[in-house]
């Protein structure tokens, strides 16, 4: 399908109609959703807002990460401030206790999420780390109804069906960039063997969680490709990060994004992956910063609380985003969920 730089102010609605209507985005709509010039913005949102509406309505879901193992992490990816080639000053700490895991999804569940990611640094699991998931995981589900995400690196078919038996609902693994690019990020693991890690997880049974960090230095085509990718594996939870560049990592001080661009990459994902839940993720206060609300018009999930190394904006400040957005939260049901917001001081 052609876009005619005539009829800029209708181009974005009528792709829109047209990817509700079955059309799957090709590399060179996707690459001008990108280079779309800043007066476009507005309504290549409203059209990416359409399609969101379609699929998940005015609602929001929220996803609570727990750092279940911190730092520790033998590999060298250049964003994560837990590699080895990482000097941050964050925590580092084994596999938390049981009560330690079962406090944190109380918290989860407290805040309304829908689902309770479970973390490690590792390349994969070890032994003693995936019994602590097969322990931990009916326990929670028994006490607190949440869906359960688990993020413990390169998996093995076996360890994929270890977790799909003792319940967990989905895996989350971050292709993170294109594979072209992958290189230039990691070079202790390669793009592939990301791929094996999501093909096991969805031969075992579950939803894959699986998105990518925007700012790394990569090209809009690599921002498609990856995209591309996700769209291709069926991604049923897609997070948007964007590089928060933290000290002591090697891509430190190295990001130079804009919010209006953030919120291009964001309509991009929606119009790639419609049905896909988007979730804005690390970094969007950093990047996003007084535009974030707009953000929520293409995505439609959001980590409330911190993420895994670094503080996110109070929960209280979400939820009076959502409220004033006219949005609910709710665990992909029907029902909405009351959030705590606080009563505005007295004047
Ligand atoms: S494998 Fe995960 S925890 Fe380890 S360095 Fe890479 S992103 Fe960080």
């Amino acid at each position: 399908m052609m876009l005619g730089p005539a009829t800029t102010n209708s181009r974005w609605h009528e792709l829109a109609s047209n990817v509700m209507a079955g059309h799957r985005l090709t590399h060179d709509e996707a690459l001008a959703v990108l280079k779309s010039s800043d007066d476009e913005l507005p309504d290549l949102l409203a059209a990416a807002y359409g399609v969101r509406r379609k699929y998940f309505g005015n609602t929001v879901q929220f996803y609570f990460l727990m750092n279940a193992k911190s730092g520790l992490c033998p590999e060298d990816c250049s964003y994560c401030s837990q590699s080895k080639v990482s000097d941050a000053e964050i925590p580092k700490y084994n596999i938390l206790s049981r009560d330690k895991l079962l406090d944190g999804a109380r918290v989860a569940a407290e805040r309304g999420s829908k689902t309770y990611c479970i973390v490690i640094s590792a390349r994969g699991p070890n032994e003693s780390e995936i019994k602590a998931v097969e322990t931990i995981v009916p326990q929670i589900k028994q006490q607190y109804g949440l869906s359960i995400c688990a993020c413990l690196g390169l998996l093995t078919p076996e360890q994929a069906q270890r977790l799909k038996a003792c319940g967990v609902d989905k895996v989350n693994h971050n292709l993170n960039t294109s594979e072209e690019h992958y290189g230039s990020i990691c070079s202790t693991h390669t793009y592939q063997d990301r791929i094996d890690t999501l093909k096991a997880v969805r031969s075992a049974g579950m939803e894959l969680c699986s998105g990518g960090i925007i700012g790394m230095g990569e090209a809009d085509d690599d921002v498609v490709r990856m995209c591309f990718s996700l769209r291709d594996l069926g991604v049923e939870s897609i997070p948007v990060n964007f590089l928060n560049p933290i000290d002591g990592t090697p891509l430190a001080g190295k990001s130079d994004l804009n919010p209006r661009y953030c919120l291009k990459v964001l309509c991009l994902f929606r119009l790639a992956n419609p049905r896909s839940e988007i979730r804005i993720a690390g970094g969007r206060e950093i990047h996003l910063r007084s535009l974030q609300p707009l953000g929520m018009y293409a995505a439609n999930s959001l980590f409330i609380g911190d993420y895994l190394t670094t503080k996110g904006q109070a929960a209280e400040a979400d939820y009076q985003m959502i409220e004033d957005l006219g949005f609910v939260v709710t665990k992909g049901e029907e029902t909405a969920i009351r959030l705590a917001i606080p009563e505005p001081a007295a004047q």
